[in-house]
C-alpha cells in the first residue's frame, strides 16, 4: 500500500533541547520579517551588476563590496567557477532583469585548490556513477579566474560582456586584487 501524498505538510519541529541548525535559522528569520518594511523594489537590480562569487563562507559579499539590498543579483557555487548553470542565471540575469555588468570573485585558501579531479573518480568509484559536471577544481587561483573572466566574456548568450572583471579576495585582508585577464 503506498503512502497518501500530504498536501498540507506541517513544518517540522525539534523536541525541546533538539533544536537544529534549521530551527534556529527560522527562528531567527521571524525576528528578521518583525523589522521588515517591503522595500517597494521590482526583480531588476538597482546597480545593474551581477557578482559571481565562490560559496566560501567567509566572505560577506555585500559588506565587502558596499552593496545594498537590491542592489546585484548574486551567483554563488563551489569556486565560484562559470559552468553552464552560472552562464544560465548570467543570461536571464541580462537578458530579463537589465543587468550590464558581470563581477567574478575568486579568493586565497579556497576548498577547490586542495581537490583533484581525482574527487569525480572516486565518486564515481564509492556510488558507481560518474557525475556529469566537472569538479573545476585548480592549483593557480590567478589563472582561475582569467578562465572564469574567459567563459562569461565568450559566451555567446551574454549580450553585455565589455564590463567583465575578476578579482581574488583576501580572506585573511578583506581586499580585493584585481586579475588582469591577459597576464
Ligand atoms: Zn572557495
Amino acid at each position: 500500500m503506498s503512502t497518501p501524498v500530504t498536501r498540507f505538510v506541517q513544518p517540522s519541529r525539534s523536541a525541546p533541547g533538539t533544536e537544529t541548525v534549521i530551527d534556529r535559522l527560522v527562528e531567527s528569520n521571524r525576528a528578521y520579517a518583525a523589522g521588515f518594511a517591503d522595500p517597494g523594489m521590482d526583480a531588476r537590480p538597482v546597480q545593474r551588476v551581477a557578482v559571481v562569487a565562490c560559496m566560501d563562507a567567509r566572505i560577506d559579499l555585500h559588506a565587502a563590496l558596499g552593496l545594498e539590498l537590491g542592489d546585484c543579483h548574486t551567483v554563488r557555487n563551489a569556486g565560484g567557477v562559470v559552468t553552464d548553470d552560472t552562464i544560465r542565471s548570467l543570461t536571464i540575469s541580462q537578458r530579463a532583469l537589465g543587468t550590464r555588468s558581470v563581477i567574478l570573485i575568486h579568493h586565497t585558501g579556497c576548498g577547490l585548490q586542495s581537490l583533484t579531479e581525482d574527487f569525480r573518480h572516486e565518486l564515481e568509484m564509492e556510488v558507481g556513477q560518474r557525475p556529469a559536471w566537472a569538479v573545476e577544481a585548480f592549483a593557480d587561483v590567478d589563472q582561475d579566474v582569467r578562465q572564469s573572466m574567459q567563459r562569461v566574456r565568450t559566451s555567446p548568450f551574454l549580450p553585455h560582456t565589455e564590463d567583465v572583471r575578476g578579482f581574488v579576495f583576501d580572506v585573511t585582508t578583506g581586499l580585493l586584487r584585481e586579475i588582469d585577464p591577459q597576464s
